[in-house]
């Protein structure tokens, strides 16, 4: 039996995208085979590549002078190929908005002169800091934000001031809300969160800013060097990108990001109008800052957040224990989460705060 998957991820696929790859994973399309046996160099592969890359430019509405690559390494490679492919006077400046942006910055530290110019850290990481207050240095190569944080539960919903070049980590809100690219340099998203199975990282980037790698940039970290190779310098990911392909006509017959925005508004605004009218649960999060995609809560003790877990799991409402760090629960609704399974959630925490209230 399927369940409701509030993973943060890797997480929940859409059903049709699984139906659709169960029955291919024998015979696709008349080749005998699977997708994840044959060739990456050879036709039926190359076309879901080039499908993928299409689809995923008219989804986001990617200008033409963007290149987008399909990479591995996760968001955690990003951390290190952003400084090896963009720094060209040495100096980014990063805004700290949680764990991930953290560990970018401490990436980017072993490659330069890197700098915080904002924080909330010491409130816990409940808030994004105003991007009216932001003071960045001059001369910088970028400034690098996290647009989602997944494991906080916050979100930018306004971006940050700088003629510098704009880099986002987009790996937990990728296609769940309309953006304007041409707003950044380069976005970045490992996978595994909003479109396919963990292996492929999608990165978006101005063709302008390729091309100016440093020397000691491994070659598979070379923006320049995987887009002239339509992200085929080696062996791809080939199994993650063809369901990325899938989830992308998915999304794309369903009316787009504008469409899936306004179910992901929704989704969240039922879990959030509940946490907030009730006096059982708590979210920290500044409500001007909150997430769409990841919902973090607390029952009013450790042992009844537990008991929670526990017993939403046995009425098919999994993966709800909060990240290590913060505790409690997390409700993870990225675009494949359907409406039910939030409104499930729902009434099962009702039911739960009236017994043990
Ligand atoms: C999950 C996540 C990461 C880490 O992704 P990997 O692909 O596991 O390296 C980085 N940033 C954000 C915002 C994430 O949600």
């Amino acid at each position: 039996m399927r369940v409701f998957n509030f993973a943060a991820g890797p997480s929940t696929l859409p059903v049709p995208v699984l139906e659709i790859t169960q029955k291919e994973l024998l015979d696709y399309q008349g080749t005998g085979m699977s997708i994840t046996e044959m060739s990456h160099r050879g036709k039926p592969f190359m076309a879901v590549n080039d499908e993928a890359n299409a689809l995923l430019r008219e989804l986001m509405n990617i200008p033409e002078d963007y290149s987008v690559l399909f990479v591995q390494g996760g968001a955690s490679q990003q951390f290190a190929a952003v400084p090896l492919n963009l720094l060209q006077k040495g100096k980014a400046d990063y805004i700290l908005t949680g764990n991930f942006a953290q560990k970018a910055y401490e990436e980017g530290l072993k490659y330069g002169d890197m700098a915080v110019a904002a924080s909330s850290k010491d409130a816990k990481y409940t808030f994004i800091p105003d991007v009216n207050d932001m003071k960045f240095r001059d001369n910088i190569d970028y400034v690098h934000m996290t647009y989602n944080n997944t494991i906080f539960g916050s979100r930018f919903t306004e971006l940050p001031k700088t003629d510098a070049t704009l880099v986002t980590d987009m790996s937990s809100n990728i296609l769940s809300e309309v953006v304007d690219v041409k707003k950044f340099g380069l976005i970045y998203a490992g996978a595994q969160k909003n479109i396919a199975p963990a292996g492929v990282t999608i990165v978006i980037v101005k063709k302008d800013l390729l091309g100016k790698a440093s020397p000691i940039c491994p070659t598979m970290l070379n923006y320049a060097i995987q887009d002239k190779n339509d992200s085929l310098y080696n062996t791809p990911p080939c199994f993650s990108i063809y369901v990325a392909m899938l989830v992308f006509r998915w999304l794309k017959e369903l009316g787009g990001v504008p469409a899936m925005q306004k179910i992901n508004e929704e989704k969240a605004k039922i879990l959030y109008d509940f946490i907030d009218n009730s006096s059982f649960y708590k979210n920290n999060v500044n409500k001007k800052d909150r997430s769409l995609m990841n919902v973090p809560f607390v029952s009013p003790s450790e042992e009844l957040d537990a008991k929670f877990i526990k017993e939403a799991a046995a009425n098919g409402l999994v993966s709800l224990k909060g990240h290590r760090i913060v505790g409690g629960m997390r409700a993870s609704i990225y675009n494949a989460m359907p409406i039910e399974g939030v409104k499930k959630l729902v009434e099962f925490m009702k039911k739960f705060e009236m017994e043990n209230k």
